[in-house]
């Protein structure tokens, strides 16, 4: 064990100063985290990205023969194009902020805080007689729709005794996520027909027919706010939509031959995501294609999926719940608006909540930082999860 013990905030500096934006690799990550486990003797197991260009990566510290609590984070960060930052995003930046000290840099909060804490935690784990093991999960492709993390959780089920429960290091602030929305992401592409735009009915208008396809969204999406049940516990209390990105046209005096828009919708738990898929299917068949068709054979709609993540469950006093009321000492949980890696775990049959350090305000964002006092707040969190594993007692 030739390393010198390194503390949280030295981990995030490095892990902050690799670009790991999803675009990306994040393999220099994945081979640093590697090394410094075999520098501890702890073996890793890579779950690789079919073109090998970037990689999950899980380990295991403790008896292998017995169900073990898993620490998971996702090492993709969002990108820094276009946004206002003061300092250098890659370059973890220590600064003192209406007194309190903050540490500047992509994915502080969002989500190598977390990693950061779990990494300057693996002596100390290492060198504890575990009677509970303890694996520790890092995923690529998170922010892009927890692309990366589905295969590993197979591997993990393949190759490990199940899991008692996964901990996800999204940024709560420490607190208890218990339920979290879903996401199903979609492309729309049309298909029309140029011609001059002095002779519309020798073309077939892309664009037009994209705009009655993006009305009937918002008109499912303003019947979903109304359907919104505010004893859910929510923020919003309903499954919202979004048309995100649009791409149509090429001059003003052209016929668009070519539209194309990213739409999702967020889900909450107890919705019934296909029949809104099977609205939106039957809407575009019924209302939009056998006019498309009637104006030119030529014309087409194809919608693909881009991403689909089911929603946590809330499940009451689930193990993962009970453990993580007891190490952090909470007796209140909370929900998420956003989605995360949770549901996956649960949906294998994995007990889920999310609990991290940092504040999820601060992530996506410019200038994103997270509090010395968060990383604290986290190790401590850590050293009684190391404690209770060490101790071999059941879940509380
Ligand atoms: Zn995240």
């Amino acid at each position: 064990m030739s390393q010198s013990r390194r503390t949280a905030e030295e981990f995030l500096v490095d892990l902050v100063a690799f670009n790991t934006v999803s675009a990306l690799s994040n393999l220099e990550l994945i081979e640093y985290i590697e090394d410094y486990l075999v520098g501890l003797g702890i073996g890793s197991v890579r779950v690789a990205s079919d073109d090998g260009a970037k990689s999950n990566l899980y380990a295991t510290i403790g008896p292998a023969d017995r169900a073990g609590v898993v620490l998971s984070g996702h090492t993709d960060v969002v990108p820094v194009a276009n946004q206002p930052w003061d300092t250098d995003p890659f370059t973890l930046t220590r600064r003192s902020v209406d007194g309190e000290l903050r540490l500047y840099g992509r994915g502080s909060a969002d989500m190598k805080g977390f990693a950061a804490a779990v990494l300057a935690m693996v002596p100390d784990f290492a060198q504890a007689d575990l009677k509970t093991p303890v694996h520790f999960a890092f995923s690529y492709d998170e922010e892009v729709g927890c692309l990366g993390v589905g295969r590993m959780i197979a591997d993990m089920c393949d190759h490990l005794v199940r899991p008692q429960l996964v901990i996800i290091g999204e940024p709560t602030s420490m607190q208890i996520v218990t339920a979290h929305k879903g996401i199903q992401g979609f492309r729309t592409e049309i298909t029309g027909v140029a011609a001059h735009s002095s002779a519309p009915h020798l073309g077939v208008n892309a664009i037009v027919y994209a705009a009655e396809i993006i009305r009937f969204l918002s008109e499912l999406a303003a019947e979903k706010q109304a359907q919104g049940d505010p004893a859910n516990g929510f923020h919003p209390p309903w499954t919202t939509f979004n048309v995100g990105q649009i791409q149509g046209g090429e001059a003003l005096n052209i016929i668009p031959e070519h539209c194309a828009f990213n739409w999702e919708f967020r889900p909450v738990p107890d919705e019934d995501t296909a029949a809104i898929v099977a609205r939106f299917d039957e809407f575009v068949a019924g209302q939009i294609e056998p006019r498309l068709r009637a104006e030119n054979p030529a014309a087409a709609i194809v919608t693909r999926p881009l991403a689909a993540v089911p929603p946590l469950y809330r499940d009451d006093n689930s193990p993962a719940e009970r453990l993580a009321r007891h190490l952090t000492g909470a007796n209140t949980t909370h929900t998420a608006a956003y989605v995360a890696e949770a549901s996956q775990f649960q949906a294998s049959g994995i007990p889920a909540v999310l609990c991290g350090p940092g504040n999820i305000d601060q992530a996506h964002q410019a200038n994103e930082w997270i509090t010395v006092d968060q990383l604290d707040q986290c190790t401590a969190f850590l050293h009684r999860l190391l404690d209770w594993a060490k101790s071999g007692a059941a879940i509380p």
